[in-house]
C-alpha cells in the first residue's frame, strides 16, 4: 500500500512563511491563539527529547507492545489511537526518518466552538488542540523511552517529518474526505492528529473502507460552502490515489490560503462536512451548541501562484 505512490516523490513541508508572505503576511492578531503558538514553540518544542532508559523492556510479542502503548496513548488523553508502518513516501522531501513505525494519536475538536465559522473561538480551538495533542505525544514519546527505546515526536502543528493524513489513513483514523480532511467514521472531519515514531515491533493497524470517501461523490456541501471555491468538483487522475484506490480529490492551496490567512484559519468546510456527529449538538457540560453552524462567506481574496513551484504541494489549477 502506497499512498501518493503515483506522484513517485513526497511533497517538501509546508513552508508557512512564504505562503504568508504571498498574501501579504499574518492578519490573524489573536491574543489567545498567540498565546497558545507561543506556549508550544517555546515550552513544547523543549520538550520533545529525553533519557532512554538503558534497559530494554522485553515484549513477548508486537500484539502486546501495541496494545500496551494504544492504552498509554488513550490514558494521555488520546480520544483514537492506530499504529502503522512508516514508508518512504510517508515522509517530507529532504526529511530523514529512520523509526519503522507511527503511533497514530488523534483528538477531537470542540463542536461547540464552530458554532460560528470563521471566527475568534474556531481560530483559537484550531490551536488549542494541537497544545493539548502536543502534550499528549510528549507523555506517550517519555513513556517510550522510559521502556529503553528511542523515539521521536511529530507534533500536529506541521513542522514534522512525516505527512500526517496518509499515517492517518494507514492507522485506520478514517476515510479521505473531498475536504482533504480524514473523516473518522464517529469523530467526523473536526479532530487533528500527531504521532510517535519508533522502532518497537508493533501489529500494525488496517485502513478502514467505511463508505466515506465514496459518499463524497454525491454529497457536495464542503464544495459548496467553500467561499474560495478551492474544493473541486472532481476528483483528480493526476493527483494520486488515496489508499482505498481512488483517484484523490485536490483542494485549491493557491485560493484556500489566502482565504484561511485572512479570515481566522477559515475552517468552513469542517463543521459543514455532514459526518459531523449531531449528538455533539446536545447540551455538554452546559454548552448549548447549534445543529449547523453559521456561516460568514466573504469575497474570497485573490488566488496567489507566488510560492516557488518546488516549494508548493500538488494542487489543480485547471479550474481556475
Ligand atoms: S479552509 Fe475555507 S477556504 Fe480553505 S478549503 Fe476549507 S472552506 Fe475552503
Ligand atoms: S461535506 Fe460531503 S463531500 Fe465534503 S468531505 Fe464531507 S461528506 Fe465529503
Amino acid at each position: 500500500m502506497s499512498f501518493l505512490s503515483d506522484i513517485k516523490k513526497s511533497p517538501p513541508p509546508f513552508s508557512w512563511d512564504e505562503w504568508y508572505e504571498s498574501v501579504g503576511g499574518r492578519s490573524i492578531n489573536i491574543e489567545e491563539a498567540d498565546h497558545i503558538l507561543d506556549k508550544i514553540y517555546n515550552d513544547q518544542y523543549h520538550r520533545f527529547d529525553g533519557e532512554v532508559a538503558p534497559v530494554k523492556h522485553k515484549f513477548n510479542s508486537p500484539e502486546e507492545a501495541s496494545e500496551l502503548l494504544k492504552q498509554k496513548a488513550l490514558e494521555f488523553g488520546a480520544d483514537i489511537v492506530g499504529i502503522c508502518e512508516i514508508e518512504p513516501t510517508d515522509i517530507y522531501k529532504g526529511k530523514t526518518v529512520t523509526e519503522k513505525f507511527a503511533i497514530a494519536v488523534g483528538q477531537r475538536m470542540l463542536w461547540r466552538e464552530f458554532q460560528v465559522v470563521p471566527s475568534r473561538e474556531s481560530a483559537i480551538e484550531c490551536l488549542r488542540i494541537y497544545f493539548t495533542l502536543g502534550e499528549t505525544v510528549i507523555k506517550l514519546a517519555a513513556y517510550v523511552r522510559s521502556l529503553g527505546y528511542p523515539c521521536k515526536i511529530e507534533h500536529p502543528i506541521g513542522d514534522s517529518d512525516l505527512l500526517h493524513i496518509p499515517i492517518g489513513l494507514k492507522a485506520g483514523f478514517g476515510e479521505l474526505g473531498r475536504h482533504g480532511s480524514i473523516i473518522h467514521p464517529e469523530l467526523g472531519p473536526l479532530f487533528r492528529m500527531g504521532s510517535v515514531i519508533t522502532s518497537i515491533e508493533m501489529k500494525c493497524d488496517k485502513p478502514i473502507d467505511a463508505g466515506i470517501a465514496a459518499f463524497c461523490d454525491i454529497c457536495k456541501a464542503c464544495r459548496i460552502y467553500c467561499p474560495a471555491k478551492a474544493i473541486p468538483d472532481n476528483r483528480d487522475p493526476k493527483a494520486g490515489k488515496d489508499h482505498l484506490g481512488y483517484d484523490r480529490y485536490v483542494v485549491d492551496t493557491g485560493k484556500c490560503f489566502p482565504y484561511f490567512a485572512k479570515n481566522n484559519y477559515c475552517s468552513i468546510c469542517l463543521p459543514v462536512c455532514v459526518y459531523n456527529h449531531k449528538e455533539w449538538a446536545k447540551d455538554f457540560e452546559g454548552h448549548q451548541t447549534k445543529l449547523f453552524p453559521e456561516i460568514i462567506m466573504l469575497e474570497p481574496p485573490p488566488p496567489t501562484d507566488i510560492v516557488p513551484e518546488e516549494n508548493k504541494h500538488y494542487y489543480n489549477k485547471l479550474n481556475r
